[in-house]
């Protein structure tokens, strides 16, 4: 069967191959999430329920947003599972930047007519190339004909960290989208939209087609990397404080942890040489990774 890969299955191996194995090859069960990502995906659930409203016609008060926020949070939160790096960080007050997310954006948006929904949370299934091999899939946060007939791909982030125009016109995530929704809506012009919620700025980009092309060719090099791979070595660094596997990493812990079954050990599993348990104070940021694919 050929594997389907998405942007985050492929930042993931980028980032550490030791998380993507196992993250995606050994599927280890994980019983904790980070505080950033559950933040992530209750703005994100609120967001779309919103949009769902607004689509028919309905716009809820500010108020009644943030209430099904809260109400969400209470329902899900629980504190043995949600990690939480920056410890002296209470949990009230993710909550308060989740909050402050929604506001920020229902104020912007207020009264939401500014473009025609064309879809929500609307799953996308493409390959790279005409023979089917590099299957990709991903979720976009919602399509929107913008006044000016341009069809606007828009993601929604919920972390602090603002990239620069510059990372944005080279990001890969939104144009992957872009590739995907090509056979719907044809040469119609497209723009990628970032919403940084909590910062209150959006950031908008475009892409040629040639740097499409680009984007397709560069993608297919690293999944032929990946399929390739076979030592996934751990990769430390200051993201590994979010690691859902330090607790077994041998960067972390200084040894091989048992594998979950004899057939899903990687090609090599002795820890490299020179591989030290690292410092786990002062990680920089968590990666913005709120749905895995
Ligand atoms: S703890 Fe760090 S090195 Fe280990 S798997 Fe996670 S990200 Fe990779």
């Amino acid at each position: 069967m050929v594997p389907v890969y998405s942007h985050s299955r492929i930042s993931t191996f980028e980032n550490c191959p030791r998380q993507f194995y196992y993250r995606y090859v050994e599927k280890r069960p994980v019983e904790t999430e980070g505080i950033e990502a559950f933040v992530g995906k209750r703005v994100h659930e609120v967001l779309e329920r919103l949009n769902r409203f607004v689509e028919r016609g309905q716009v809820p008060s500010l108020g009644k947003v943030i209430a099904r926020f809260r109400a969400l949070w209470d329902e899900t939160f629980q504190p043995e599972r949600v990690r939480i790096v920056r410890a002296e960080n209470p949990p009230e007050s993710y909550r308060e930047s989740g909050e402050r997310c929604l506001t920020n954006h229902y104020r912007r948006h207020y009264p939401f007519d500014r473009d025609e929904s064309l879809g929500i949370e609307q799953h996308v299934s493409f390959s790279l190339d005409a023979e089917g091999r590099y299957r990709m899939q991903g979720i976009i946060d919602r399509i929107a004909r913008a006044p000016d007939g341009a069809v606007e791909i828009h993601d929604y982030k919920t972390g602090r960290w603002v990239p620069t125009q510059q990372a944005l016109d080279q990001d890969r995530q939104l144009a992957l989208y872009q590739i995907g929704l090509a056979a719907r809506y044809g040469d119609t012009p497209m723009r990628l939209v970032w919403h940084y919620l909590l910062r209150d700025q959006t950031r908008v980009s475009t892409r040629t087609p040639e740097q499409l092309d680009e984007l397709r060719a560069a993608t297919a090099t690293r999944i032929d990397q990946i399929e390739a791979e076979q030592s996934f070595d751990p990769r430390p660094s200051n993201l590994c404080g979010w690691c859902e596997f330090r607790d077994v990493c041998p960067a972390v812990t200084g040894t091989e942890p048992e594998p979950l079954a004899a057939d899903a050990a990687p090609a090599a599993t002795a820890p490299r040489a020179g591989v030290r348990p690292i410092a786990t104070d002062a990680p920089a940021r968590p990666a913005d990774q709120l749905r895995l694919l």
